[in-house]
């Protein structure tokens, strides 16, 4: 990692004043150096200072890479009050094994202060979530030299702050770490019920990979381990970190492969990222049960930077497949990739500077994503509903005339009818069928007749009064039911129809042609709903009159009304 090399040679002074100095990282006032295959004890830590053995840090937080030798810093505490000045000193990530902190005064060791997460937590300096203590710096010069040895990680943001400012920043902290965890957990909860209730394994993915996050969090930020605090061992935490910093990457591309479905076009990088999501976790088990810490670290690392960017490419691809919600995707992504990359720089202490805002990017980038992804799942699920509406819609109308077909005329009409039997009003049925159609679409082709239905249904619905439904019913037959319209009233409507039909000019190369249709009616007697009606299934009933009644018009020369009067 070339980042450690950046270091320059006594630039930077290793002391500063208090009061003045309230609540900073205190990178740019240390001096360090690095242990070398032996462990060194402080006196002879503090002989390698002396003779200049060290080099001074540049920017806000120290970071040395991953498995590296411990290291040892040092800088000066000026106490220029009068009197005595609190401060807290703390190491800000908390998975780093083992610190010491020894506190000089006149070439005395005044204080050791023992902590990391190898030690129990009753027995650290304070119940804190990391590494923290304490201590009333008296007036004059307090050397504080800190030795940090850990697997993983050696980033090391010390802060050094007025014991006041340490607890508002607590407070701070408490809110915002209050707000980004709600606004995720309120959205995973969401997502796990809708997924309890509509089994769309998106939503249950997408819950996982928020709940994971946050434990997750909750676990590097060193929040969890208050609460946990029974002693599991020395490496517990690393352990901990890592297994879940995998579990939220595993439930994220699943995530993802489900909601883009990936696997529709993209089957080898589907392929892909089903085989990283096996073998990595795998591959840490093995490390697990091997004791091999560093191992499993590196494969987390290694599957955790896999996520990044395989989420950012699979939407990608997914906007090559023209997938909706694609650009959505890629922009929640890649916001959330260059917010890991800030915090992750930001802890390394290389380009972007180690302060609140830039370690924190990481859970607001990942705010921001997951708000933006429950948008894109909120918007499929209005697509589902959508997709249904009109799969539905087509199964009730008829392409050609985009009338109801019979199943639309019957859903639609049987409220209707209830109501009618209800309330024993009037209603007719108005049955029509074209004359001679056999024929008209022999001579003129099926096109022609094709443009004789459409133009036959256009007269029908223009002739109907709004409560009236009407519907293709069969190849050139089409019916009508009119609620609040006795027989003799159904029977002037179908007049009008017949003349309507018979008024249309039909185009076929400079010819106009024209057409007739009979018409059968069937009805109730003005204001007596008769009570044969009165049954659900009388429509029925009415329906066959109506067909009898047109039966008699065909019979009678076609091109006439004949209404059924007798029910
Ligand atoms: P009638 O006067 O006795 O009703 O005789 P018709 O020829 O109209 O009746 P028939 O039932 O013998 O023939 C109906 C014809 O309607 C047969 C079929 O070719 C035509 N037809 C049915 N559905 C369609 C369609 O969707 N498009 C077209 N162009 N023709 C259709
Ligand atoms: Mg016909
Ligand atoms: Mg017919």
């Amino acid at each position: 990692m070339f980042f450690i090399l950046i270091f320059s040679f006594g630039a930077y002074a290793d002391s500063f004043e208090i009061p003045e100095f309230s609540d900073d990282t205190l990178g740019k006032h240390t001096q360090l150096f690095q242990e070398q295959s032996r462990k060194l004890s402080l006196e002879e830590a503090r002989a390698q200072f002396a003779q200049g053995y060290f080099r001074s840090w540049s920017s806000n937080s120290i970071s040395l890479g991953i498995d590296v030798e411990p290291a040892w810093m040092k800088f000066r505490v000026n106490n220029t009050s009068r009197a005595e000045q609190r401060y807290r000193l703390s190491i800000e990530t908390p998975w780093l094994d083992y610190i010491d902190t020894w506190l000089v005064v006149n070439g005395k060791v005044v204080s050791h202060i023992v902590g990391g997460d190898a030690i129990p937590f009753e027995q650290r300096p304070m119940q804190y979530r990391f590494y923290a203590f304490e201590h009333g710096f008296e007036p004059g010069v307090t050397e504080v030299f800190i030795r940090v040895e850990t697997i993983g990680p050696m980033a090391m943001p010390v802060r050094f702050s007025a014991v006041e400012n340490a607890v508002k920043n607590d407070i701070a902290n408490g809110y915002q770490y209050g707000v980004l965890y709600g606004v995720m957990m309120a959205l995973a909860l969401y997502n796990l019920v809708l997924y309890v209730f509509i089994r769309q394994r998106e939503y249950g993915l997408y819950s996982l990979y928020l709940i994971g996050f946050v434990v997750n969090s909750l676990s590097y930020t060193g929040q969890l381990h208050t609460l946990i605090t029974y002693d599991f061992g020395p490496y517990f935490q690393d352990w901990l970190d890592i297994f879940l910093m995998i579990t939220y990457s595993v439930a994220g591309l699943h995530f993802a492969r489900v909601l883009l479905s990936t696997k529709d076009y993209a089957p080898n990088l589907d392929r892909f990222v089903i085989r990283t999501t096996v073998v990595v976790p795998v591959g840490m088990l093995l490390g697990f049960i091997f004791n091999q810490l560093f191992f499993s670290m590196a494969l987390a690392f290694l599957l955790n930077t896999c996520f990044v960017i395989l989420f950012v490419a699979m939407g990608i691809r997914a906007l090559y497949a023209s997938k909706p919600f694609a650009v959505i995707f890629i922009l929640s992504s890649v916001t959330a990739a260059i917010c890991i990359t800030i915090s992750t720089l930001a802890v390394a202490g290389f380009l972007v500077p180690y302060n609140d805002y830039t370690f924190k990017a990481i859970e607001v980038g990942m705010a921001f994503e997951a708000i933006l992804l429950a948008v894109i799942l909120a918007r499929q699920f209005r697509m589902a509903k959508l997709d249904k509406l009109i799969a539905e819609t087509y199964a009730r109308t008829d392409t050609l005339t985009q009338l109801n077909n019979r199943r639309g005329f019957q859903d639609s009409v049987k409220p209707i009818w209830q109501n009618i039997c209800r309330e024993k009003r009037d209603a007719s049925i108005v049955l029509l069928d074209i004359d001679f159609f056999k024929r008209f679409n022999d001579q003129y082709g099926h096109d022609t007749g094709d443009r004789v239905l459409q133009l036959v249904a256009k007269c029908i619905t223009e002739t109907c009064r709004k409560g009236d439904i009407s519907a293709r019913w069969g190849g050139e037959e089409f019916i009508i039911l009119l609620p609040e319209t006795s027989r003799n009233q159904a029977t002037l409507q179908a007049e009008r129809i017949k003349l309507a039909i018979a008024a249309l000019e039909i185009r076929v190369a400079q010819v106009s042609l024209s057409i007739t249709a009979s018409i059968g009616v069937a009805g109730t007697e003005a204001g007596k709903f008769n009570q044969e009606f009165m049954a659900l299934n009388t429509l029925e009933l009415m329906i066959n009159q109506s067909d009898r009644a047109l039966y008699v018009a065909k019979q009678s020369g076609k091109n006439q009304v004949h209404v059924q009067n007798s029910n």
